[in-house]
């Protein structure tokens, strides 16, 4: 009996035409199935691989290779060094779900005409408790955190919601992967930049200095600190934010 494939999935392998990356994973259509391994892997010799099962992908993607927990799937800083195959349509969809949860069902609805897409003061509207306070920024500063927070060197998903005076990301900086509504730690580093706010430290004068030692820093994140420590004055979208702050951008 030949397995159901889903629509949307369906869709999604008939544009790949023999090779595709995903993000940070290579995805090459073979006779039978398909093989997945890291982009940077790409060149690799199949042997010098490690060969895991597709389930085994779930477990992967946990951590980085510092073994520090990745809360967001979409980051790039997904493990190298293994190879998967996936014997048909139904079993790379499991391997993409493990890999980016729910990308190939956004991936999907960005295709549509008009996708639909819940932008930043839209969102933030609907907010109750404790992320109420996420509509305060002004445009301005709202996009100055959503810059800093989704910047690709932290997050590779293609952000098409926006606030007003920002642009959307473009596939090209970032992936296939949509994103069509703020994220959870987007919410929660938008709460704390309300907090610094209030403490008057996104308001301060930063020297010449200071915006180079904040470079310095970015350049050599601490890895001991978690990405959704927004606590940590070293948390990276933390400094970003101020590098941008500095810089007027
Ligand atoms: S809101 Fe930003 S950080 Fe979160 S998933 Fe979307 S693009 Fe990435």
């Amino acid at each position: 009996m030949t397995a159901f494939v889903n629509p949307t999935l369906a869709a999604f392998v008939g544009q790949l035409s023999g090779e595709l990356a995903f993000a940070q994973v290579q995805i090459r259509q073979e006779a039978e199935g398909f093989t997945l391994r890291h982009i940077e892997d790409a060149g690799a010799p199949g042997e010098s691989l490690r060969a895991i099962g597709i389930e085994d992908l779930r477990l992967l993607v946990q951590t980085t290779v510092t073994d520090a927990f990745r809360p967001l799937k979409s980051a790039p800083n997904l493990r190298r060094g293994w190879r998967a195959h996936a014997a048909d349509t139904v079993q790379l969809g499991i391997a993409l779900d493990h890999l980016y949860p729910g990308a190939i069902a956004d991936w999907f609805a960005a295709q549509a005409r008009t996708p639909q897409v819940t932008h930043y003061r839209e969102f933030t509207a609907r907010q109750t408790g404790m992320y109420r306070i996420t509509t305060l920024p002004d445009d301005y500063r709202a996009a100055q955190i959503t810059r800093a927070c989704c910047d690709r060197r932290f997050c590779l998903k293609q952000r098409l919601w926006t606030v007003p005076g920002l642009d959307t990301d473009v596939v090209a900086d970032k992936s296939l992967i949509p994103c069509l509504e703020p994220c959870a730690l987007m919410m929660e580093f938008v709460r704390k930049a309300v907090r610094l706010e209030k403490e008057g430290e996104l308001s301060a004068a930063i020297s010449p200095e200071e915006v180079r030692r904040l470079q310095e820093k970015l350049d050599r994140p601490v890895s001991s600190i978690r990405e959704a420590d927004f606590e940590s004055a070293e948390n990276p979208r933390r400094l970003l934010l101020l590098q941008q702050l500095a810089r007027r951008d």
